[in-house]
């Protein structure tokens, strides 16, 4: 599915907002909420869209892009 078509389908499951897209290495890597400052990370190109799943931002962006590849 495309990005632009995933980003209007899919909302925040906390506060229903709208989402941004995060790329990695030119792939989808997660989708972000500047309102609860959380990342829904994208794994196998399926969007987890579950605060429990959620990743602070700052954690994200902290993190290694090549650790999430592996994991
Ligand atoms: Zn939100």
């Amino acid at each position: 599915m495309e990005t632009q078509e995933l980003l209007r389908i899919l909302a925040c499951p906390r506060c229903l907002g709208s989402l941004t897209a995060l790329e990695e290495h030119g792939n989808l890597a997660g989708l972000a909420c500047a309102a609860c400052q959380l990342v829904y990370p994208v794994k196998d190109h399926i969007p987890v869209m579950l605060p429990e799943e959620a990743i602070e931002r700052t954690a994200w962006d902290a993190r290694s892009p090549a650790d999430a590849e592996k994991a």
